[in-house]
């Protein structure tokens, strides 16, 4: 047995394992797992003294290089992949989108070409579907299709007939701030229309994947269905478990670097979605990363909200902060946090088991993650290519120190050492092997 790389002196942790052992890579692969392995002749050994070795984080949920009213969000496939890298994450599966008269495949091979030459991690991608006839019967047709082939539909649930009458009234009483971006988006349309997603999906004899869910009132929906054994996913991001409507007490514009769909809620919320992450009602954390600029890019909405380009940055930190409440703050296990950042996203995505665990034959994407390192998140230091941090001044305890993608050092040390091109897209298998 000869390995390219042996890491050594760290604690494996998988979704369902926790324990000592070294892990051998050769070429992209892991090679072997053991209590000791054999170091002669390897090139490169890891210490990861007091860290755990765990899987790459997998990131469902991203919008890099995306065309968003006007501009286009700040990170494109080279510096969103590096600033995922440094948080742990070495595969995205970001959403090309479909525009009115486009094939889904022209949606597709646009978003490639976009990643190609740039990216520094592994990507796949989801389609945005825009152009498919009326919306009732679109979301119904997409869904018998992905029950037919073995899809999973990722559903954005908000009711936006209702939302949009709403918005009207706000404008009209002259209501402009960025906080009535959240004030005109009540947890009553994400939920009803997560039911709906949810009957739909149920009808049509297909699952169905809750994108960024954002609320008590929401949750209860997918709980409700899942309890009836339906195959409802959904996921949560560190945005709706660290903040909430207060972040628009501040002054002037500045509320702009919290306009995202759906929107920031009453902090009551955080917990209940923390409960859901421990009790499997949602199992993925992602981060629906969608970076503008507050100068000249949020600043497109400075005197009408609806004209603020939605989104925020986050790409970088969804690691650190789920450890960070998740399990220094008592909530769940180290297994839990591995499953909700790479095993469940990789298992509901098609990507396992060649992502998502550590096993022999499984790519050697590995973040040696210590659980005790401290930081507090700034624009300052962070490497998103956006002037602000939605996070600025949280503290975080555990941090990535080295990551691997399928074998090669992506960051170590701090530092960023990978090389743009290196990310393969990836070929996903269908939902549930169907
Ligand atoms: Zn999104």
């Amino acid at each position: 047995m000869r390995f390219d790389t042996l890491i050594r002196n760290g604690i494996i942790v998988t979704a369902t394992d926790m324990y000592a052992g070294e892990v051998g890579i050769a070429g992209d692969k892991v090679s072997a797992i053991g209590a000791h392995l054999p170091s002669e002749n390897t090139g490169r050994i890891i210490d990861a003294a007091a860290c755990y070795i765990m899987p790459g984080g997998i990131d469902v949920h991203t919008h890099l290089d995306m065309p968003f009213g006007g501009t286009t969000s700040a990170d494109d496939f080279e510096s969103g992949t590096i600033a995922a890298a440094f948080g742990g994450t070495t595969t995205l599966i970001d959403f090309a989108i479909q525009y009115k008269g486009q094939s889904l495949r022209q949606a597709f091979e646009t978003w490639m070409k976009k990643a190609e030459g740039k990216a520094v991690a592994d990507y796949a991608f989801h389609c945005i579907i825009t152009d498919l006839g009326a919306a009732h019967a679109t979301i119904f047709r997409a869904m018998s299709q992905a029950a037919k082939h073995g899809g999973l539909i990722c559903m954005h649930a908000e009711n936006g007939g209702a939302i949009d009458v709403i918005v009207q009234r706000a404008l009209a009483e002259g209501k402009r701030a960025p906080k009535y971006h959240a004030l005109t988006r009540p947890t009553t349309a994400e939920a009803e229309a997560t039911a709906r997603a949810i009957a739909l999906a149920e009808m049509a004899g297909a699952p169905v994947y809750i994108v960024h869910l954002s609320c008590n009132d929401a949750l209860e929906k997918v709980r409700e269905a899942r309890d009836r054994g339906l195959p409802a996913y959904a996921e949560t991001c560190p945005q709706y478990l660290y903040l909430s409507l207060e972040n628009f007490d501040v002054p002037g514009f500045e509320g702009a670097k919290y306009v995202f769909t759906p929107p920031l809620r009453e902090k009551w919320h955080q917990e209940k979605l923390w409960q859901g992450l421990a009790q499997d009602t949602l199992q993925v954390v992602s981060t629906d990363h969608c970076p503008f600029c507050f100068k000249e890019q949020k600043e497109l909405g400075k005197d009408d909200f609806t004209k603020i380009p939605n989104g925020g940055p986050g790409i970088e930190h969804r690691l650190s902060l789920v450890y960070t409440g998740g399990v220094h703050g008592k909530r769940f296990s180290p297994n839990r946090f591995v499953e909700l950042v790479s095993t469940a996203p990789a298992k509901l995505f098609g990507l396992y088991p060649r992502k998502g665990t550590l096993a022999v034959g499984s790519d050697a994407d590995i973040v040696i993650f210590d659980p005790n390192r401290e930081d507090v998140i700034s624009a300052k230091t962070h490497h998103m290519r956006v002037d602000y941090s939605m996070f600025e001044g949280i503290h975080i305890k555990g941090m990535p120190k080295t990551v691997l993608s399928r074998g090669r050092p992506v960051i170590d040390a701090g530092k960023f050492v990978g090389r743009p091109g290196a990310g393969q897209f990836v070929r996903r298998h269908t939902y549930a092997g169907v």
